[in-house]
């Protein structure tokens, strides 16, 4: 294109920049801040293990765990939400504890001002019908005549 055709048109639609506090518009899918559910959450540490610029902290106490997270150091790649959806559905669960808001990551002034943390009780892992059991619950009842 020509120069100075370019020149004309960057000159007749003005400036570009945003003035303070305007936000720019996002797409749809947009990766903004990781939400946290804890009660969603089961302590598997996947998130912490994908989050490779340690903007999840997890760390492992008596009965509980807590979780951390510093958007400071967040890139927002969602490698973290997607690793505990993985694992969600490993385990059957249609649910999972992260996700990604689709909004700018709001100001802040202060470093740490967005850091979050939760401390969350473990939960006993939910057992896993054994083949045995299952082949009883549908096995007939011959006392019964084959009614349960
Ligand atoms: S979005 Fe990426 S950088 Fe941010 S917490 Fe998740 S894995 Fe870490
Ligand atoms: S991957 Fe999901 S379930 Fe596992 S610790 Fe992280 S938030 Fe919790």
């Amino acid at each position: 294109m020509n120069i100075l055709i370019m020149m004309a048109k960057n000159l007749w639609r003005g400036y570009q920049t945003l003035r303070f506090p305007a936000r720019p518009k996002v797409t749809t899918r947009f990766r903004g801040l990781v939400e946290f559910d804890p009660a969603l959450c089961t302590g598997c540490a996947v998130c912490r293990f994908r989050c490779t610029s340690r903007a999840i902290e997890f760390k492992a106490g008596k009965g509980e765990f807590t979780w951390s997270y510093n958007p400071g150091q967040c890139t927002f790649c969602g490698r973290c939400v997607e690793g505990c959806a993985e694992h969600a559905l490993k385990e059957g669960r249609m649910e999972h504890a992260l996700s990604q808001q689709e909004a700018c990551p709001p100001i802040y002034v202060t470093a740490g001002g967005l850091k979050k943390s939760y401390t969350v009780a473990r939960r006993p892992p939910a057992r896993k019908a054994t083949a045995a059991a299952a082949a009883a619950v549908k096995a007939p009842n011959p006392a019964t005549g084959g009614a349960q």
